[in-house]
């Protein structure tokens, strides 16, 4: 045993030298041969990761205009409560009463969520936007089944949807029927007329849609739902458009999700953890996964007992640290959340406004949050979509969102956020007009893009069939 861990321990590698595994582990489960990991020191390992770090795009080094993931500013306040130790060394196992603070802090959580959204009920379980799509079309599914309606088999999803939204209903065992947009970029109701009969559970729904407009017919969508015995599941991806203005409950939603990696400020990308809060209406309220967060007499519990539970969704009770950068970003900001979605509305149509004529803009409405252009015009002229996105790199921009919805040819969907100022805006407008000026000079040139960036074009499918990610010296 020993001579194995003798032979793989280099010199500047940690060894575990007097470890007596053999006696805890099964022979034939050890290893014979060398494992061959890299040996380095502690050094070289903060170098290669620094300069990992260095090489990677955030907010905090330029303009992040990733339309749909609202890439806003998180506040470093945020980080600073989340460390605290009382959070972060809680064990999810403490008893009710050692975690008063903690389950306070959910419960206020909760209320925040539902004041903002109009609900009655929620759970801070699900880790994601598509998992609390997920867990709302469990809920959903059990509503019907409670009531033995068995034969409510579709579920109702715009041609402009998320793919998330039809794959986390078809994972529930529902049949998607996708309803046409209209002209003006939204559901076409005589289409959606045309689908409802009585086997329809529900319609998933983003307002504003993807295309950053808002669903002008939502409540007559709602009425119509309703009047057929469905539900309505509200997308809340979208959520920082509205803030204070209006609320998917007015809308007439049935079952919300929120996104607090995205509207509430914490961290965002690299796979998470972030976190979907579900909210739903009163009838609906004995679904949700437990255990669900209350207060009674004074005390904060977390309670079991939620007559018909979907069950558990999540290990222990969500993110915790995140629900705490939430919480703490609404306290912070109070009234003002109407304000920053003021902001992010006035941003997006600033810059819609300029950069329309130049690229196409396939739906011309006020848009809310996020606009989606077209790179048509440009793809005519040599130069598609996805250059005009290895472009802006150069120039120190994150790329919009590109090719989403499917809806939109080239689809270029710009979401500045709040966060920015407006010489922000202009820097990116201006950037955003020279590339258009270049395609007609000279396509091939700007086909040369990124060449600052520490890695220059990839070759994307090879990248991604066979990425590279072995530790070279
Ligand atoms: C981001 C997003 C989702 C999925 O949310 P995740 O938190 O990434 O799982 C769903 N719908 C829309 C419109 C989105 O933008």
């Amino acid at each position: 045993m020993k001579t194995i861990f003798e032979k793989s321990c280099g010199v500047d590698g940690v060894c575990l030298e007097d470890c007596k595994l053999g006696e805890y582990i099964p022979k034939e489960l050890l290893r014979e041969d060398i494992i061959g990991l890299p040996q380095l020191s502690e050094l070289e390992i903060m170098r290669h990761y620094k300069d990992l770090s260095d090489r990677n795009f955030c907010i905090e080094k330029g303009f992040y205009p990733l339309g749909s993931c609202t890439m806003k500013y998180n506040p470093k306040v945020n980080e600073y409560l989340a460390s605290l130790e009382n959070f972060c060394n809680l064990h999810p196992y403490q008893k009710d009463s050692d975690s008063q603070g903690a389950l306070e802090l959910m419960y206020k959580l909760q209320e925040s969520l539902k004041i903002l959204t109009g609900m009655d009920a929620v759970t801070l379980q699900p880790a994601a936007g598509a998992h609390g799509e997920l867990t709302g079309m469990m809920i959903i599914k059990k509503y019907f089944e409670t009531k033995g309606e068995f034969n409510r088999k579709k579920v109702i999803v715009p041609d402009s949807a998320h793919g998330t939204n039809s794959a986390s209903a078809k994972m529930c065992g529902f049949d998607i029927v996708e309803v046409k947009s209209n002209k003006k970029g939204q559901v076409d109701i005589d289409s959606l007329k045309s689908l409802l009969d009585e086997d329809v559970a529900a319609i998933m729904m983003t307002n504003p849609n993807t295309l950053g407009i808002f669903e002008e017919n939502v409540l007559e969508i709602s009425k119509l739902l309703h009047s057929n015995g469905s539900l309505l599941y509200y997308d809340g991806a979208n959520f920082n458009a509205i803030m204070g203005w209006t609320n998917p409950r007015l809308m007439g939603f049935d079952v919300v999700h929120i996104n607090l990696h995205k509207t509430f400020s914490t961290p965002h990308g690299g796979g998470g953890p972030g976190a979907g809060p579900v909210c739903v209406v009163e009838k609906l309220k004995e679904f949700l996964p437990v255990p669900v967060i209350t207060y009674e007499n004074g005390i904060y519990k977390r309670n079991y007992d939620v007559a018909n539970s979907i069950g558990k969704v999540r290990g222990f009770y969500g993110n915790f640290g995140i629900l705490v950068r939430a919480y703490a970003y609404i306290l912070m900001m109070g009234n003002n959340l109407k304000l920053a979605s003021a902001d992010a509305v006035l941003n997006a149509n600033y810059i819609k406004e300029k950069l329309k004529g130049v690229y196409e803009l396939p739906f011309d409405e006020p848009c809310m949050h996020e606009f989606v252009l077209s790179g048509e015009k440009q793809h005519h002229q040599g130069v598609n979509t996805l250059g005009i996105a290895k472009r802006l790199m150069d120039s120190n921009y994150h790329p919009p969102t590109v090719y989403f919805p499917l809806i939109v040819h080239e689809a270029i969907m710009i979401e500045p956020t709040e966060s920015e100022r407006k010489q922000v805006l202009d820097g990116f407008i201006e950037t955003m007009l020279k590339i258009a000026h270049e395609i007609e000079e000279c396509p091939e040139e700007v086909l040369k893009s990124p060449k600052t960036t520490p890695i220059k074009k990839v070759n994307e499918t090879l990248a991604a069939r066979k990425p590279d990610l072995v530790f070279k010296e």
